[in-house]
């Protein structure tokens, strides 16, 4: 479980650019962060992951004090160019936290095979992030952390790069695999539709600065994923 409380952030002791988010993420949820551009849900995303520090509050993951990154957290960046390693091919991208937690060769082959097979880029496992277009590293982003089978998947409007068919896909593949492996997903959007289609959960951020997560929308389980697969049988 994710528990935040009273927690605040300002990058120049100036502004605060959020200021006393609480919320309570349960293991398994699927959470929609959703809000307008500028709000703070990259910040906040960045604060779960540990990659940034808070300025105050309480910010506690699966019972420990959040102040670094961790394997049970994974995160889908908004800007797949950063996030991937140039120097590596798609496949060694997608492996390279089985690598760093020294997986056998032949199980890290499985994995990358399956999810890159997923994302729908076999036949480039070679290529290199510059060969790719937008789309296609944001594709290997997700590969890679599927890849890497956190509990937690932290997503920065990881379809937001996507062509409308993939993303589509993308988005039905995802709900596939949150109700095949409990993991717990944080969804950062700023599209409400997608927000519907997807979320379990929708909590609502204000708009900055001092944003906070305004108002929590609980939509029943049965409704949006019948809605997705329906709106996916139509599609296909
Ligand atoms: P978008 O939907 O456009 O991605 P967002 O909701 O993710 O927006 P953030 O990236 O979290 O928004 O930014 C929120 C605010 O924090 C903005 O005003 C931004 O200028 C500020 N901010 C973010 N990162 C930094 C930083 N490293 N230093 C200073 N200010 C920052
Ligand atoms: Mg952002």
């Amino acid at each position: 479980a994710i528990s935040i409380s009273g927690l605040s952030k300002t990058f120049n002791n100036d502004l605060y650019v959020l200021e006393d988010v609480n919320l309570t993420i349960k293991s398994g949820e699927f959470f929609i962060l959703l809000g307008p551009s500028g709000c703070g849900k990259s910040t906040l995303l960045n604060l779960i992951a540990g990659f940034i520090e808070k300025t105050s509050g309480d910010l506690i993951v699966d019972n420990e004090n959040v102040n670094r990154p961790g394997r049970n957290r994974g995160v889908v960046f908004q800007q797949a160019d950063s996030a991937l390693f140039p120097w590596l091919t798609v496949k060694e991208n997608v492996e390279f936290g089985l690598k760093m937690k020294k997986t056998p060769k032949e199980i890290r082959n499985e994995a990358s095979t399956r999810f890159i097979e997923l994302v729908g880029l076999k036949g480039h496992e070679n290529k290199f992030p510059r060969e790719l277009s937008g789309g296609m590293k944001q594709r290997v982003q997700l590969a890679r952390v599927l890849a890497n089978d956190p509990d937690i998947l932290l997503m920065d409007e990881p379809f937001g790069a996507l062509d409308a068919m993939t993303r589509r896909t993308m988005q039905k593949e995802l709900v596939r695999i949150w109700r095949e492996t409990n993991k717990t997903v944080i969804f950062v959007t700023h599209d409400i539709q997608e927000a519907l289609l997807l979320g379990e959960k929708i909590g609502v951020m204000s708009v900055g600065p001092s944003s906070k997560i305004d108002t929590i929308y609980e939509i029943p389980l049965s409704y949006p994923r019948n809605f997705a697969d329906k709106e996916f049988n139509l599609f296909y």
